[in-house]
């Protein structure tokens, strides 16, 4: 694999290119999201390793703009062991996996291994609904074919309800993924989140059921 580690720290960046050259991969090491940039903007890499605080900003930041762009290459973020609540920040914007610091780099292996196959096995992971066109892997949708931003809450809530389509899904279950995110929700957002994404991908893609859910409508 062709592999970007954006990483700031000198012996572990050292550590990782050696590793996994070693392992037979191809590196690219940078410690800056600038450099990060540009190494992305020449080069298509396989899977990025990212270091969440870099010198010229936050990875988390970096990873959004990203998939933002649609870009869906694979990321693992490194996280320290007290930043819960950043790992499940990344994971939410967009990260295939995180590793704990200090990590031992045969659990590296491991999961660069894990996410390399699930690309590999997950092929074609989108889904159809009328016009509406969604890929819950690499977290794009689209509308008439044209592209749809959706941010990592809209990404919860039609996740959950396009992985139980057919069903209908509580607002509580619903309340549940956004709880996730870490902050206190209001007492009406879930309508807050339906109607976003009915505004951005049409009205019949998700029905309420009074009283019950809602339920992925649409011609799926
Ligand atoms: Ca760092």
């Amino acid at each position: 694999m062709r592999i970007l580690i954006v990483e700031d720290d000198h012996v572990l960046g050292g550590a990782l290119v050696a590793h996994l050259a070693h392992q037979g991969h191809a590196a690219d090491w940078v410690q800056r999201l600038d450099d990060a940039q540009e190494a992305l903007a020449t080069t298509r890499y396989d899977l990025i390793l990212l270091d969440l605080g870099l010198p010229d900003g936050r990875g988390i930041d970096f990873l959004a703009a990203l998939r933002a762009q649609g870009d869906a290459t694979p990321v693992i973020i490194a996280t320290a062991q007290d930043q819960v609540q950043i790992r499940i920040e990344g994971l939410n914007t967009g990260a295939d996996d995180y590793i704990v610091k200090p990590f031992d780099l045969e659990e590296l292996s491991a999961r660069l291994s894990a996410v390399s196959r699930r690309y590999a096995a997950s092929g074609d992971t989108s889904i159809q609904f009328g016009a509406v066109c969604l890929d819950l892997d690499r977290r794009q949708a689209s509308l008439n074919d044209k592209p749809v931003i959706l941010t990592a809450r809209e990404w919860a809530v039609l996740d959950a309800l396009v992985r139980n389509r057919g069903a209908v899904v509580s607002k509580a279950s619903l309340e549940d993924k956004l709880y996730a995110f870490g902050s206190e929700i209001e007492s009406n957002a879930v309508e807050v989140f339906v109607s976003r994404l009915r505004k951005k991908l049409g009205r019949e893609l998700i029905q309420t059921q009074r009283g019950l859910g809602y339920v992925l409508g649409g011609q799926g």
